[in-house]
């Protein structure tokens, strides 16, 4: 089993679908106090609405379909992203599927926090662990990556 050690300021990743953007932002704003404390990442549009409305920085990704959501996938597997609210509308197709589906998959395989809808979210941010640091508990990748092939 590996380690990693999660400080007590996240480094939190925000996504929203294009119909899901509303509800990320008015979330975002009710919860603006307790997402302060951390260090914000987001695709580039969800990122710049955010900026705007919680008038505070946020490190602007490329826009999903155009490689965010991979982009974020990337800095989860170097360990540089803690949690992730991911807003994915279940009601449209979206041009980046299989970029998604890649996302969600790298979040179980680093067990990352995720919340994929609005009460998953509230039950994250008010989760005492968020204001302290966590010892993550990661699978054993060492076999796979000593496997002969
Ligand atoms: P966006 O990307 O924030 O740039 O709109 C979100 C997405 O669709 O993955």
């Amino acid at each position: 089993m590996q380690n990693r050690t999660i400080q007590a300021r996240k480094r939190i990743a925000l996504v929203a679908h294009d119909h899901k953007k509303a509800d990320l932002i008015q979330w975002a704003s009710a919860n603006k106090e307790r997402l302060m404390p951390h260090e914000l990442y987001a695709t580039g549009t969800t990122g710049q609405l955010l900026q705007v409305s919680l008038q505070t920085p946020v490190t602007c990704l490329l826009s999903g379909p155009l490689g965010g959501d991979q982009q974020i996938g990337a800095l989860i597997a170097e360990g540089k992203i803690d949690v992730l609210i991911f807003f994915w509308d279940p009601m449209s197709a979206q041009p980046h599927d299989p970029d998604i589906k890649a996302l969600l998959r790298l979040v179980v395989v680093w067990n990352i926090p995720i919340a994929c809808d609005r009460a998953t979210a509230d039950f994250i941010m008010t989760s005492p662990l968020m204001s302290e640091a966590y010892e993550t508990i990661l699978p054993d990748y060492d076999s796979y990556l000593k496997r002969k092939v």
